[in-house]
């Protein structure tokens, strides 16, 4: 999937009260690691540490979320997620430090009688207000008129709407600054992809010959046509070098084997990092993988996007 028109800058406007506020570790370290099962493969592996940009605003969420809350311009934030997304927690986080009001959206009518999972207590601590709403709404809350339903019924109907995941054209846009931050330092950036909203915006940022690798944790090989809709609204046409590999999900969405956890707890000890295991884990052993598989010539360079940290307790 190759363009070579021009790529234009990520165009998130500076606001400088922002990013006093926040103060995001940008651009995020990049580091080189000494992994002999690479090295033997010639092969030079590089760390991409987004998971440091920012304590509560971690990874690509900062990177998707910032744009849309500048987006916001103060309005009410609602948005939506499962009983244990990440991007809720990242939503409610970013509301708490930038004093903005926000609503999550969550699937799941049942949970609204029981006790809150420590994933939905800590958004409720930092101020975020929840809507339970039944999976067949939420299956249906992309369109129009469920969409304005559950608005009205959460009382946020003039709320700023961030897609579930935050992958939106904005958030597309401020994933380019990390394909920019790469540029010249690697021939391969893996990542792992849930939306691919990150890879959609990472591609389009990198300079030629560098390509982008996507390893999709959630079944289904449903995500190419998602990335080229994706990249569509936000560029008007494909943008950048990128491929995916499905054969990495480990049966979906937070499902995992003990020999995956074995590679993850020896990565830990190997390199001195947390490896999350709902997504970075996947992308990892993919990477090895395909280095094991002789995918890569000698000589290549290969960085690998932290796309995030394990949830503080
Ligand atoms: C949300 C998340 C992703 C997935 O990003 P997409 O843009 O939805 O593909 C990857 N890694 C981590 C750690 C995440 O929290």
């Amino acid at each position: 999937m190759s363009d070579n028109g021009r790529v234009t800058r990520s165009d998130v406007p500076e606001d400088p009260d922002f990013s006093a506020v926040l103060r995001p570790r940008l651009p995020s370290p990049l580091q080189d690691v000494v992994d002999e099962r690479f090295a033997r493969h010639g092969v030079r592996l590089a760390l991409k540490r987004d998971d440091l940009i920012h304590p509560d605003l971690v990874g690509n969420k900062w990177r998707k979320l910032a744009p849309n809350l500048r987006a916001a311009a103060g309005r009410t934030v609602l948005t939506f997620g499962g009983a244990y997304s990440n991007h809720l927690r990242a939503t409610a986080a970013a509301g708490r430090l930038l004093g903005l009001a926000t609503i999550g959206v969550v699937r799941g009518q049942e949970l609204a009688g029981r006790p809150l999972n420590p994933s939905l207590a800590r958004c409720v601590s930092d101020g975020m207000r929840l809507h339970f709403i039944d999976r067949s709404t939420y299956r249906h809350k992309s369109e129009p008129e469920t969409l304005s339903a559950v608005l009205r019924e959460a009382g946020a109907e003039d709320a700023y709407v961030v897609p579930e995941g935050g992958s939106n054209s904005a958030a597309v846009r401020g994933c380019m600054a990390l394909g920019e931050e790469l540029r010249g330092s690697a021939d391969v950036v893996a990542l792992a992809c849930g939306t691919g909203g990150t890879l959609a915006g990472l591609a389009a940022g990198l300079g030629p010959g560098q390509r982008a690798l996507g390893i999709p944790v959630l079944k289904g090989g449903f995500l190419d046509a998602e990335i080229r809709a994706l990249q569509g609204q936000a560029f008007g046409g494909l943008r950048g070098d990128w491929s995916l590999d499905d054969r990495f999900h480990f049966g979906g969405y937070a499902r995992t084997t003990s020999e995956l956890d074995a590679f993850a707890a020896d990565f830990e000890q190997r390199h001195g990092l947390s490896v999350e295991r709902l997504y970075v884990a996947k992308a990892l052993y993919g990477l090895l993988a395909l280095t094991e598989e002789g995918a890569f010539p000698r000589g290549t360079r290969l960085a690998a996007v932290i796309t995030g940290a394990p949830p503080a307790p």
